[in-house]
């Protein structure tokens, strides 16, 4: 698999609005705007950091991933989502290699992307994304 950069960090909050200041007032980001993905119950909020970009994820619905992340483990970081050049191939190359995926098929992410997660279990812990854009 190819892995291009990494795209961005999702930071989990419980107000993007009042998070963003810090991002943007305090750091000078530039704020590239905000999305709603239904699907994964989430408002993000994305900032560019050169190349990068910082995603601030703020749940939608109490029973949705991030706000049960939010639960156990408080704000913070979320994911680290890398971007590749073939998704469906990189999903195929883990899979083969016996890696515990979330996804096994890409879905509709923030800003048209494709995404897939990696399980933890098998990543030492982190939330690994992977992206096509
Ligand atoms: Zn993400």
């Amino acid at each position: 698999m190819k892995i291009l950069k990494i795209d961005h960090i999702g930071i989990a909050v419980r107000h993007l609005d009042e998070s963003k200041k810090f991002w943007t007032d305090v750091l000078g980001l530039e704020f590239s705007g905000s999305e709603t993905v239904e699907d994964q119950k989430v408002t993000t909020g994305f900032f560019s950091v050169g190349e990068s970009e910082v995603e601030l994820l703020e749940s939608t619905a109490s029973d949705g991933p991030v706000a049960r992340y939010l639960k156990k483990k408080g704000e913070g970081i979320h994911h680290v989502a890398f971007r590749v050049e073939n998704i469906q191939a990189a999903l195929e190359e883990l899979k083969a290699k016996g890696i515990k995926l979330i996804d096994e098929k890409p879905r509709k992410g923030a800003g048209g992307a494709k995404i897939a997660f990696v399980h933890p279990e098998s990543t030492n812990g982190i939330l690994v994304e992977l992206c096509e854009r």
